[in-house]
């Protein structure tokens, strides 16, 4: 596919004038497909899913446990019932830490002493539900330090992750410099010393061919919306025998096998944790959005997202003053180049290309403890996808370029 077919598929670029819309980390648009697969549901399969013994029902059912499917092959799964729905990342990784916390079995007994391992890079989703848990249990929460690139090498794989670690959260790709963090050997470290591992997933799914069994993590989690899906879905990948063992998240409809006045006992996975009434149309939208990705090629999403990238940080090498953050690689940038106009608040920055109709984000990312390893309060970040094109690159870089003029440098 052509990023113009790609374009020519989504009703947001094919607006009279759209923005230059650089923030993909945040949100990615829509297909066409993925929209009508949200309004179709809602216009003719609109039932409760589980609860109706008519057709109907059993249809919106249907389509709700197909987009299971879906996203279990998507992530190379062969056992859909490892797939929760969620809201999104942030729910996904409350849920585990939550859950860890209320289920007693010894998989899951965190003492005071034990460590719970994250990386200095976390977006709060994936820091504050660990803080929680370490400040609740006594476990001591540890940081893994990446180089200035951005990497977190063997050495500091191997140092951090002791005997007493029981927990190790790392994302796969940060949503500041966009570096891939080696979660294979994250992994590999962790499950030697018998510890459970959560992979943030949200800024890798719509980037790489995320293989989860191959991975071997016991959780996964990533948003729909940052994968051209819609807002409001996201998803839980957690190992059978795990899900198994662990308590509920919430409780109410839906997630029960047979209540009494004083107990009751649970569903089978993953219903168990999909308490209330689900969100069947953002399922469907998902599943949508897994397709139009397969159909787009990771091999083309890479390469044009790379290629825009080297553009993008080419243009920043012959401006005064810029500094980015991480690698020097354009391809160890996931598309994402994070940066800094020496003088020019990263905000100012932000509303001078707003003026320009280029939507960046500015700001510290939900991700303060990496501003303060870099020691900055906050940056411009300029995140790219495979629709974006030379054109609006050229643009960005027009308009940069004459930010220090603006501000009066
Ligand atoms: N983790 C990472 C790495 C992210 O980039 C984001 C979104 N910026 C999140 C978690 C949270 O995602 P959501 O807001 O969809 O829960």
């Amino acid at each position: 596919m052509t990023v113009h077919d790609i374009r020519h598929n989504i009703s947001f670029f094919r607006q009279e004038r759209p923005p230059v819309y650089f923030d993909n980390s945040a949100t990615t648009q829509q297909p066409d497909e993925v929209i009508r697969a949200v309004i179709n549901f809602s216009r003719y399969t609109n039932a409760n899913p589980f609860r109706g013994l008519y057709d109907l029902s059993g249809e919106a059912t249907a389509v709700y446990e197909a987009a299971r499917k879906k996203v279990a092959a998507f992530l190379n799964i062969s056992d859909p019932r490892q797939i929760v729905f969620t809201r999104n990342t942030t729910e996904s990784i409350n849920l585990v830490a939550e859950c860890i916390l209320r289920t007693n079995h010894p998989r899951f007994r965190i003492e005071p002493g034990d460590r719970i391992v994250v990386t200095v890079s976390e977006h709060h989703s994936n820091l504050l539900p660990w803080q929680r848990l370490a400040r609740i249990t006594g476990a001591r929460l540890v940081f893994m330090e990446p180089d200035s690139t951005g990497l977190i090498t063997d050495a500091e794989i191997e140092s951090r992750i002791t005997d007493r670690t029981k927990l190790v959260a790392a994302a796969h790709v940060s949503n500041v410099w966009g570096r891939i963090n080696p979660i294979d050997k994250i992994i590999l470290r962790a499950r030697s010393v018998g510890a459970l591992t959560v992979i943030d997933g949200a800024q890798a799914v719509a980037h790489m061919k995320v293989d989860v069994r191959n991975a071997g993590c016991d959780f996964y989690a990533f948003s729909g919306h940052k994968m051209l899906g819609p807002m409001g879905i996201g998803v839980l990948f957690g190992r059978a025998d795990l899900l198994e063992q662990l308590d509920p998240f919430l409780s109410g409809g839906e997630m029960i096998e047979y209540v009494t006045r004083e107990s009751a006992t649970y569903a089978p996975i993953p219903h168990k944790f999909e308490a209330g009434t689900v969100n069947a149309a953002g399922a469907a939208g998902l599943a949508a959005a897994c397709d139009y990705i397969d159909k787009i090629g990771f091999d083309c999403i890479k390469s044009q997202v790379n290629t825009l990238t080297a553009e993008v940080m080419n243009g920043m090498r012959e401006m005064e003053g810029v500094t980015v953050y991480g690698s020097r690689n354009p391809s160890e940038h996931n598309g994402i180049v994070s940066f800094s106009i020496a003088g020019c608040h990263p905000h100012d920055v932000a509303s001078i290309l707003n003026e320009d109709h280029i939507c960046v984000r500015a700001g510290h990312h939900c991700a303060q403890p990496l501003m303060q390893f870099l020691g900055i309060g906050s940056c411009v970040r300029c995140s790219l996808y495979a629709y974006n094109t030379h054109r609006e690159v050229s643009r960005f870089i027009d308009c940069l370029s004459r930010v220090r003029k603006v501000m009066g440098y």
